[in-house]
């Protein structure tokens, strides 16, 4: 299997997120479930104007599973998936890369929290995580791959398989240290009050589901 290496300016922010400068990791959570959402609007846009495609509100949600005891954190969602190519082009890739170091930089010398204040993307989940896997399964594709990345050394994209057109992001939560209780993000409670702080305004249910051990 090939490794691939991040873009340069994508390796930078990574090493950012790896090394967590931001205060608020929760943020890591806002990112994902807007993805997500913004996966399953790709789907309903394409069925206003494509006759073969139906659009019924149900088949259509996020969903946040925690496992305790693996330490897994995963976001799935209904919406339209990413090709391999997809995957390559967007999760290799950052795009509003400059204005973001610019902020990250600058919120280290000031102190100040200015990060609610834009998107971190999808990199803000190696803040929690120290293996990211992405499971897709594009919309009119009948193959499926798997992104997998454990930060700034790069990622690998190989064929694997799964039934439904969508997303999974699967989080393997960081062990604890003195000064974050990552297992905190495996925590129901702490999963729903992120949520309603950051993703009330979602139109799409966000379903949950902990698993103990
Ligand atoms: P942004 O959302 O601002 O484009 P992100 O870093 O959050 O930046 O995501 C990068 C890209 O990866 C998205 O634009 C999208 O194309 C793709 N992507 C990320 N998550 C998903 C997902 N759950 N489903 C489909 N595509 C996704
Ligand atoms: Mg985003």
């Amino acid at each position: 299997m090939e490794k691939k290496q991040f873009q340069a300016e994508s390796k930078r922010l990574l090493d950012m997120m790896i090394h967590s400068i931001y205060s608020q990791k929760e943020v890591f959570l806002r990112e994902l479930i807007s993805n997500a959402s913004d996966a399953i609007d790709k789907i309903y846009y394409k069925a206003l104007t494509d006759d073969s495609l139906s659009f019924n509100q149900d088949d259509y949600y996020i969903k946040v599973e925690a496992d305790k005891e693996k330490r897994l954190l995963k976001i799935i969602d209904t919406g339209i998936g990413m090709t391999k190519e997809d995957l390559e082009n967007n999760l290799g890739v950052i795009a509003k890369s400059g204005s973001l170091a610019f902020k990250a930089e600058n919120e280290i010398k000031d102190g100040h929290d200015i990060i609610g204040q834009f998107g971190v993307g999808f990199y803000a989940a190696f803040m929690v995580a120290d293996v990211v896997t992405v499971i897709s399964k594009a919309l009119g594709s009948d193959e499926a791959y798997k992104w997998e990345s454990e930060g700034a050394e790069g990622y690998t994209i190989e064929p694997t398989t799964k039934n439904e057109v969508g997303t999974e992001i699967i989080l393997k939560i960081k062990e604890n240290t003195e000064e974050e209780s990552y297992e905190d993000y495996l925590e129901e409670y702490r999963l729903k009050s992120i949520i309603k702080k950051y993703s009330d305004f979602i139109r799409y249910p966000i379903k949950m589901e902990v698993t103990k051990s």
